[in-house]
């Protein structure tokens, strides 16, 4: 099915695809369900099709939830509940290029909304919640209160805040510094030898997205699914995985070869 009100076709697998289990079973996702469309198993070994795993993920995601569990029922009427991966369910809901923007976007979205960052103030030992992911300077509402008078600390060497805030990169105690940043100048570079042609790639990126760390298994493809605001992206030359297969596969290296180091963390902005 697609999403934006163009012709509703059916989705079916390629009966061809060695790397789907093709099963026998009803869909249990949809067992009402009785048209002759070929089954797949799931990773939790539900059945289902391309349609019904399209529509269930999407209802879903529209009722606000981006991780997808199965919601076949198992005995005791419970569900499967079971957590499928982001790329398990591109691959058997066979999305289609919108229908992937449209996921994309909105698992973004609601992961952007749903974090929030905890530290401990380094005064009274509380938990400060921080909602601007751009300001390093935190207020302690206890240690403000306390004090009858504003007590703010760094969230990134966790002092008390010295020179003028609000500021993203640090404050201005000695070696205040972002220790991604120097781990970016410092990591080891790596091949990644299920990617063609890619042989010095730094270890260590940080989400072009939401600026979270992040290293490459090296086993698979070139793309990496950010575990923090679930945007895919490239290992290699740091674009979104979107962006970077319209001009390359997934298993060679891009047109414009290995990013270079990275030398700033970007800040994740709440849409
Ligand atoms: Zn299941
Ligand atoms: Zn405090
Ligand atoms: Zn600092
Ligand atoms: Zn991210
Ligand atoms: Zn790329």
């Amino acid at each position: 099915m697609s999403i934006r009100g163009q012709e509703q076709v059916e989705k079916k697998y390629d009966p061809h695809d060695t790397t789907l289990t093709f099963v026998d079973r009803k869909d249990e996702l949809d067992p009402m369900c009785d048209d002759d469309c070929l089954r797949a198993e799931m990773s939790c070994g539900h059945a289902v099709t391309p349609d019904s795993l399209t529509n269930w993920c999407r209802s879903e995601l529209d009722k606000g939830n981006y991780k997808f569990r199965c919601c076949a029922l198992v005995e005791g009427n419970k569900q499967c509940n079971k957590l499928w991966s982001y790329p398990e369910v591109c691959r058997l809901a066979d999305l289609s290029v919108e229908e992937m923007e449209y996921f994309e976007d909105n698992m973004a979205r609601l992961a952007a909304a749903e974090y929030c960052e905890v530290q401990t103030c380094p005064r009274c030992k509380t938990s400060v919640e921080r909602k601007d992911l751009s300001n390093l300077c935190a207020r302690c509402t206890v240690c403000t209160a306390d004090r009858k008078k504003a007590y703010d600390f760094c969230w990134q060497c966790r002092r008390k805040w010295k020179g003028p805030g609000p500021r993203s990169d640090r404050c201005d105690n000695d070696d205040c510094i972002d220790g991604n940043l120097e781990l970016l100048q410092t990591c080891n570079t790596i091949s990644l030898p299920a990617v063609e042609g890619v042989t010095h790639c730094p270890s260590v990126r940080v989400c072009p997205t939401c600026g979270m760390k992040v290293e490459h298994s090296q086993q698979y493809c070139k793309n990496i699914l950010c575990p923090r605001c679930q945007v895919e992206f490239c290992f290699v030359c740091l674009k979104l995985k979107r962006e970077c297969c319209k001009t390359s596969s997934p298993y060679r290296i891009c047109p414009g070869g290995v990013a270079p180091r990275q030398t700033s963390v970007p800040v994740w902005k709440r849409k």
